[in-house]
C-alpha cells in the first residue's frame, strides 16, 4: 500500500527529521525539499550529520520523529515504524545512492555490477539490460572496462561504474555522500565531469561534497549543515558569497 499526498510530484520532502544514537543527537530537526530537477548539495564539518541524513531518504537508517515523502510516499521508519522491505524496495528504485566508497560487487565484471540489479530487481531481459548497462558505461567513459573486475579499476574509473550502476536502476533522484572523498586528487575531476554532465540533464540530485567550486557551479541551492541542524540555506551565491551565519562563513572561508 503507498500512501498518497499532494506532494506525489515532489522527489523529496523532509520535516523536522530528528535522529540520535544513544545519547547523541545528530539530526535535530533537519527540513529540506528538493524540487524536480533541483540539485542540492549539503556541506559542512565531519560529524555534522549529513551521511546520516542521506541514509535516512534511503531507508539506510532509521529515524526518531520527523517526516519523510518521496513522491508523496511517507517512510515508515520513523518513530515506532519498521523498516518495510516492500517499501525499501520501492524507494530505493526511485532514489539511487552512490558512497563514498565505491560499494562494486569486487566478484562481478563492471557490465555484471550494472544489469544485476536491472535483471534482478526490474525484470528486465538480459540482452536488454547488457545494452543499457554498454550505453551507460559509455557515458561515464569506461565502456573499454567493461569486462574488467572493479579492482583492476582506478578509484575514479571505479566511482563512475558506481554512478553508472546507480543510473542502471533509471532513478528518479540520485544520492550521492562524498563521492570524491576517497580519490587521489587528479582522478577528482573525472568523476565530477560525470555528475556535472547528469546535473545540466536536470536530474534531480542531492549531494554531500567538499567540493566547493563544483557545488557553487553546477547546485540550485546548497544547504549548510552544522551540528544536526540546517544552518544556512540558499543559492550557491547567498551561502557562499554572502552567508548569514558566522559558521557557515567561517567554514565557507576554510573550504575554499
Ligand atoms: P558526516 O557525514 O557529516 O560526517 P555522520 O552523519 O556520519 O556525519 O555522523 C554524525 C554523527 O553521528 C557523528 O558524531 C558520528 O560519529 C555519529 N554516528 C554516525 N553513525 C553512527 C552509528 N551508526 N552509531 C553511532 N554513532 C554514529
Ligand atoms: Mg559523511
Amino acid at each position: 500500500m503507498t500512501i498518497e499526498t499532494p506532494e506525489a510530484d515532489t522527489p523529496i520532502v523532509v520535516e523536522d527529521l530528528h535522529k540520535r544514537f544513544d545519547t547523541l543527537e545528530v539530526l535535530k530537526g533537519i527540513s529540506l525539499r528538493a524540487e524536480k530537477g533541483d540539485v542540492i548539495s549539503i556541506i559542512g564539518s565531519s560529524g555534522s550529520g549529513k551521511s546520516t541524513f542521506l541514509r535516512c531518504i534511503n531507508l539506510l537508517e532509521r529515524y526518531d520523529s520527523g517526516t519523510i515523502r518521496v513522491y508523496g510516499e511517507a517512510l515508515r521508519v520513523g518513530p515506532k515504524g519498521r523498516i518495510d522491505n516492500k517499501q525499501a524496495d520501492r524507494i530505493r528504485r526511485r532514489v539511487g545512492m552512490v558512497f563514498q566508497s565505491f560499494n562494486l560487487w569486487s566478484h562481478l565484471t563492471v557490465i555484471e555490477n550494472l544489469i544485476e540489479g536491472p535483471v534482478h530487481v526490474l525484470g528486465m531481459k538480459r540482452s536488454e539490460a547488457i545494452e543499457k548497462a554498454a550505453a551507460l558505461l559509455e557515458k561515464v567513459g569506461i565502456h573499454d572496462k567493461r569486462n574488467h573486475y572493479p579492482s583492476h579499476l582506478s578509484g575514479g574509473q571505479q566511482q563512475r561504474a558506481a554512478i553508472a550502476r546507480a543510473l542502471a536502476m533509471e532513478p528518479d533522484v540520485l544520492l550521492f555522500d562524498e563521492p570524491t572523498s576517497a580519490l587521489d586528487p587528479e582522478l577528482v575531476g573525472e568523476v565530477l565531469r560525470v555528475m556535472r554532465a547528469l546535473a545540466e540533464e536536470h536530474r534531480t540530485m542531492i549531494i554531500v561534497t567538499h567540493e566547493m567550486r563544483f557545488a557553487r557551479e553546477v547546485s540550485s541551492k546548497v544547504v549548510f549543515l552544522d551540528q544536526g541542524r540546517v544552518e544556512e540555506e540558499g543559492t550557491p551565491a547567498q551561502v557562499f558569497d554572502n552567508p548569514r551565519s558566522e559558521r557557515c562563513r567561517q567554514f565557507v572561508r576554510q573550504s575554499y
